[in-house]
């Protein structure tokens, strides 16, 4: 099959297709083909012009290509979960960690959405379970404690009975807020360790400048020469 082209070098917007230009994005001459950059443009970080390159490529690619790449987005939401225990996302109702007997069933690392799952995980140093808040308190974004899973946090610790949480969530004020609050709910677990992720210098920074909370922090919470 004759793989379709669609040629637009010849047509009145190519140029908007060739990267930064100074000139404002023209009128697109399809009302379809505006509808698609419209769509495409409502993604994070994705503008008019980057929107338009996209759906230029998508009008560009074979037939098949195009329907592998629409039936994975379909899938993404017709056929994803959030795992019952963690709320991480999964293709099963149990995620691959939850339901992984070799992992510590006896830790949960709190953390706010997937993308901390996987970053810890990539690490390879950590054997234990999660638990994927959804967010962080977040008054001005209008995000509340009844938008996150904290509640099925502290019935997950009082069934599994649990012996570590770890928090994990972002150094910031929500992140910190947050925290707070799950330690507070945490506190009728008279056994339970909480403990949060060292804070610090990263590898590589040198000290003169590391800010000042960051360098108070990592002497405040020094450890072991060789622990690390
Ligand atoms: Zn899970």
């Amino acid at each position: 099959m004759v793989k379709k082209q669609f040629v637009f070098n010849n047509s009145p917007w190519h140029n908007i297709s060739a990267g930064p230009s100074l000139h404002p994005i023209m009128d697109i001459p399809s009302k379809i083909l505006e509808t698609a950059v419209d769509e495409i443009a409502t993604l994070p970080g994705v503008g008019k012009r980057s929107a338009l390159r996209y759906a230029l490529h998508l009008l560009d690619c074979s037939d098949s290509d195009f329907a592998a790449f629409i039936g994975a987005l379909a899938r993404l939401k017709s056929d994803t979960h959030y795992c019952s225990r963690c709320h991480c996302i999964s293709d099963t109702p149990l995620c691959p960690v939850c339901s992984n007997p070799k992992r510590n069933q006896k830790i949960i690392c709190v953390v706010e959405n997937i993308q901390e799952v996987m970053a810890i995980e990539n690490t390879g140093r950590y054997n234990g379970l999660y638990h994927v808040l959804g967010g962080v308190i977040s008054p001005l974004d209008g995000i509340g404690i009844g938008d996150l899973t904290i509640g099925q946090l502290v019935s997950r610790v009082a069934d599994e009975q649990t012996e570590e949480v770890i928090l994990a969530l972002p150094t910031t004020m929500e992140g910190d807020t947050t925290n707070i609050y799950i330690d507070r709910q945490l506190k009728q677990f008279p056994g339970l360790k909480v403990t949060t992720i060292a804070r610090g210098i990263a590898i590589g920074d040198n000290l003169e400048y590391a800010d000042e909370i960051t360098l108070g922090r990592s002497i405040v919470n020094r450890v072991p020469f060789g622990a690390i």
